[in-house]
């Protein structure tokens, strides 16, 4: 039955079939085909409420006859299932989800309908699937334009994602792990096998044993959920094809060169010819627990899907995880028709159209001014007596094969998140998406097809990384200092932004290359400033940091410490500690013995110091400082008191000083007078 729905399946994504549907009449409409459901007959994802008790789900699970099937692809009946237990559960870190198989007799439509009647239900709906998002389509021979396009076959010099240019600053890291959820992958390529990821407890474990205790049995480079074994190889070339994009290994004198020359792909098959739902999904919980930061999804369908959804979205949230996601291969407006997951309106997804050599949307291609983000190399569909344009990678039998579709476009953007991550392994997954979409290469033939308006471009996306951990914090009276992290590989310079409300914020200054700090002496106190910081460099501008924010608070500023003050040279010199973050200034006030205190002078915001070069004639100078601002003034800090021989003629004995330490860790010096 699954074989019967697969070859339909292929049939209708070939486009030369839909064209025999015309002359056969039988051609679906628009409509049909898009809503038509694909899934897998007489199975059931059902979604309980979290806090279901395990009576109540064997119930409603043996309602409809049904057997559960586990993570591991076997049937259990209900009543074996524990909640706790992750080998009866049918999905590892989703518990109260269920991937049921019912009988023939009941059927899944009947057992859909039969679920939804009860209460504790949250949803229950269709194993789906998905196709693989690859054109169709016969071998050319040409280089690999998407990385570096010198006109090569009729192409536009430059209409790539400057590849080379990015590679000056990393060629990537094998510690950065990137999940290929496909139709498996050739992982002893040549050209593969030094990128791919080993497990490296089950490579060097006893077989038959989960060594590293993941739930997998010998899953030494991933699994295959497809066929519930430790074998993800590939047989259908589209994961090989797409690892290949990715990272085939580059600068080793064979085939060709990844985005990443070096990376760690982690081969996880959830299909052959297309994909169903509840193996992409076990998929990514694999790739969540076992330390991917990145899932490539080229592959997709036109049915909306809640456990799919809520799979993809507890990965970002929980774990930090983002999806790269195809497009789809349907010239359609997605805005209107929405190929999922790309379309999934979630934050940690980025859904990828293709491009031509020529910087042309692919005419494949699906778009969307709103749920498609960007463009990356993906081909375009040319009669085959015509040279051609597709993307060249690794294909099965160690050989390479060049394919079209918004499945290549896919790993090129994945490829570059990699990259960036091989760079600021700390960024989140909404700054890896920034870094991405905010340094496109603007096209006119992208313009309202999708959302960036441009093509990948791995240069400007690596090179210009956004600054991060930006901290904000009031110092004085008008200003709030700024500190962030400059992650750049060689900007010009920085950028600060500043606004009162968090969504509008506008330049005020920039600062140059490797600076890390910027005094804004421009606050009102009282205000709370919001501020965000970019790189830049002639090639454009990085995403930009964290917001932070700051107020300079009101009221009176809190009082100055550890006043000291050493005579010398006929001056005073005063230090203090500044421990106000609203002081307009500090007030210096002087005495001796027989003068009482008076106002000297004073001292401007986060002053630290002063020199008293008017000393009046005495043995001893008493000095105590505060600060104020509009609101009043602190309290004095401590008194310190200083010793003038130089008034009567004598002078200091430095050579011969002794360091004291008083109980409040402050430091002085006792020194010999000379006569
Ligand atoms: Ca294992
Ligand atoms: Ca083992
Ligand atoms: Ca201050």
């Amino acid at each position: 039955m699954r074989k019967l729905i697969l070859a339909c399946l292929t049939s209708l994504l070939s486009f030369s079939l839909i064209f025999l549907f015309v002359s056969s009449n039988s051609i679906p409409t628009q409509e049909e085909y898009f809503s038509q459901e694909r899934y897998v007959p007489n199975e059931v994802l059902v979604k309980f409420n979290e806090d279901v008790n395990k009576s109540f789900v064997q119930d409603a699970i043996n309602s409809v006859q049904g057997k559960v099937i586990t993570y591991l692809g076997e049937e259990i009946s209900p009543s074996l299932w524990e909640p706790d237990i992750s080998s009866c559960r049918s999905f590892r870190l989703s518990p109260a989800l269920f991937h049921i198989k019912v009988p023939e007799a009941i059927g899944t439509e009947q057992a859909i309908y039969l679920l939804k009647l009860n209460p504790l239900v949250e949803y229950a709906e269709k194993n789906i699937i998905l196709h693989l998002c690859e054109e169709p389509d016969d071998d050319y021979f040409y280089k690999q334009w998407g990385l570096h396009n010198t006109g090569q076959a009729g192409g536009t010099t430059d209409a790539d994602i400057d590849a080379p240019e990015a590679w000056d600053i990393s060629t990537g890291h094998t510690g950065i792990r990137v999940a290929v959820i496909d139709s498996g992958v050739e992982y002893d390529h040549e050209d593969l096998e030094d990128n791919i990821w080993i497990n490296e407890l089950e490579f060097g474990g006893e077989p038959g044993e989960d060594d590293d205790e993941n739930g997998f049995i010998d899953d030494v480079y991933g699994w295959d959920f497809y066929q519930d074994d430790n074998d993800p190889m590939d047989k259908n070339g589209h994961g090989t094809h797409v690892a290949g994009i990715i990272g085939a290994k580059g600068n080793n004198g064979k085939g060709i060169t990844g985005v990443n020359w070096n990376v760690s792909i982690m081969v996880l098959k959830a299909g052959d010819s297309s994909i169903e739902v509840a193996d992409a999904i076990s998929a990514i919980e694999y790739a969540v627990e076992n330390g991917a930061r990145l899932s490539n999804l080229s592959f997709g369908g036109y049915v909306y899907n809640s456990s799919l959804y809520n799979a993809i979205e507890d990965a970002g949230e929980d774990d930090n995880h983002l999806f790269i996601a195809a497009a789809g291969n349907d010239e359609e407006d997605v805005d209107e028709t929405p190929h999922y997951p790309a379309c999934f309106d979630l934050p940690n997804i980025i859904s990828v159209a293709a491009t031509s050599n020529k910087d042309e949307l692919s005419n494949f291609s699906n778009y969307g001014d709103n749920s498609v983000d960007l463009g990356a190399p993906g081909g375009w569909r040319t009669d085959p007596s015509y040279p051609d344009d597709d993307i060249y990678s690794t294909w099965l039998n160690d050989s390479y094969e060049y394919k079209k579709g918004t499945s290549m476009a896919t790993p090129h953007v994945t490829g570059v998140a990699a990259l960036i991550l091989s760079v600021s392994p700390s960024y989140t997954y909404s700054q890896v998406k920034d870094s991405i979409l905010n340094n496109v290469d603007e096209l006119d033939s992208l313009s309202g097809m999708v959302a960036s308006e441009g093509r990948l471009n791995a240069f400007k996306a690596v090179f210009l990384n956004a600054p991060s951990n930006l901290n904000a914090w009031p110092t004085a009276y008008n200003q709030i200092n700024l500190s962030w992290q400059d992650n750049s590989g060689n900007e010009n310079g920085f950028r600060i932004y500043r606004g009162t409300t968090p969504s509008q914020l506008s330049e005020i200054e920039t600062v140059g290359e490797n600076t890390t700090y910027f005094q804004d002496k421009t606050c009102s106190i009282g205000t709370t400033y919001y501020y965000q910081v970019t790189a830049y460099a002639a090639q454009g501008e990085s995403a930009p940091s964290n917001t932070a924010n700051a107020t300079i608070p009101t009221g009176t500023p809190a009082a100055p410490s550890d006043l000291r003050g050493i005579y010398g040279a006929n001056e005073v010199m005063l230090r203090w500690d500044d421990n106000a973050n609203n002081e307009a200034l500090f007030s210096i006030e002087r005495k001796t013995d027989w003068d009482p205190w008076e106002e000297i002078d004073t001292a401007g915001p986060n002053a630290t110091m002063y020199w008293d070069s008017d000393l009046p004639y005495a043995d001893i100078l008493y000095y105590r400082v505060r600060a104020y601002n509009q609101y009043g003034y602190s309290s004095y800090s401590n008194t310190a008191r200083v010793i003038c021989p130089e008034a009567h003629g004598l002078s200091l004995d430095i050579t011969h000083a002794k360091k004291i330490v008083d109980s409040g860790e402050r430091v002085g010096y006792i020194y010999k007078v000379k006569k």
